[in-house]
């Protein structure tokens, strides 16, 4: 059978099953081979590996992953792609098929029942309205991973590249940065899609760090503060972290900044992770 990177053959899967596609759902499907190639690469999935895909669409990256891992995980929430995906993927014994949402499912459960708790990797083309929510879930759960190779929209994936004191950085940066190192892989046009969105879109590649490049004494306190110093950015930090709920008075940020030896004036924007910890440890200490 002809697989479904080729756009004729999605194009035939549409009509045959008179598919609708669902704004709702984030649904543009990938028809470029070329960004498939790209994307199976940059994941460096091997034989020894379990993937998870989030969200198959009608399977065409599945059919790809199928080929080159142990055994592949596809997760979707459209029941109309259900029977389509059975039919699209009857030819691959290593696919497990679920119908769930991707932010409902157990996947410390799931990694521990397929995979003996050793890591996996993640690979999808996201449906883009819940991008943040599933990676800060992986890693926030701690579903343990190897890395997550994911179309994003383009914005995003610059965004969690971003470093301090440039106009992209903020607490989607940190929180991406705290547990693992961005490389974007490829720029995506929306040509490469059926439908095309109205964005531009990248892949990008989060490998997991093994050893955190930071460890603070609470890591729920330092999220609090990161959000916090991003809420107003043009504020300085003092007046962000002090209107912004946190528990902390005007004089404990000073005396902080002092130790640290970082100006009174300094915005959250300048502040690298490193120096976000080491806030976080003098105010929550
Ligand atoms: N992987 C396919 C491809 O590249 O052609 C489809 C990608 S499309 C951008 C996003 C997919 O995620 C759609 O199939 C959509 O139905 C699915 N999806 C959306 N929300 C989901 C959720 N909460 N859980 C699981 N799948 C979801």
């Amino acid at each position: 059978m002809e697989k479904l990177s080729n756009p004729q053959v999605t194009i035939e899967t549409i009509k045959k099953y008179d598919f609708a596609f669902q704004k709702k759902f984030g649904q543009n499907f990938l028809i470029d081979q070329h960004v498939l190639d790209k994307i199976i690469l940059a994941a460096g999935v091997t034989k020894e590996d379990l993937v998870l895909e989030i969200g198959p669409g009608f399977g065409t990256m599945t059919q790809y992953l199928a080929e080159v891992a142990r055994e592949v995980v596809a997760v979707e929430i459209d029941p109309n792609l259900i029977p389509i995906l059975q039919d699209t993927l009857k030819e691959y014994g290593n696919v497990t098929l679920l119908h769930e949402d991707i932010l409902k499912v157990d996947l410390v459960y799931l990694v521990q029942e397929k995979n003996g708790g050793r890591p996996i990797k993640v690979v999808a083309n996201l449906p883009y309205y819940i991008t943040t929510p599933i990676i800060m879930g992986l890693f926030e759960r701690h579903v343990p991973l190897e890395n997550l190779t994911v179309m994003v929209q383009k914005e995003v994936a610059a965004r969690m590249q971003a470093g301090p004191g440039t106009k992209d950085y903020g607490a989607l940066s940190l929180a991406v940065q705290f547990y693992a190192e961005p490389y974007i892989v490829a720029n995506v046009p929306p040509n490469c899609f059926i439908p095309r969105p109205k964005v531009g879109s990248a892949v990008i590649r989060l490998t997991r760090w093994e050893t955190p490049p930071v460890r603070v004494k609470d890591e729920t306190f330092l999220f609090s503060l990161i959000r916090a110093s991003f809420n107003q950015r043009r504020k300085t930090l003092q007046n962000s972290l002090v209107n912004g709920g946190l528990p902390v008075t005007k004089e404990q940020v000073a005396t902080a900044l002092d130790r640290m030896e970082l100006p009174q004036t300094i915005r959250g924007e300048a502040l690298t992770l490193e120096q976000f910890a080491q806030l976080s440890d003098l105010l929550r200490g």
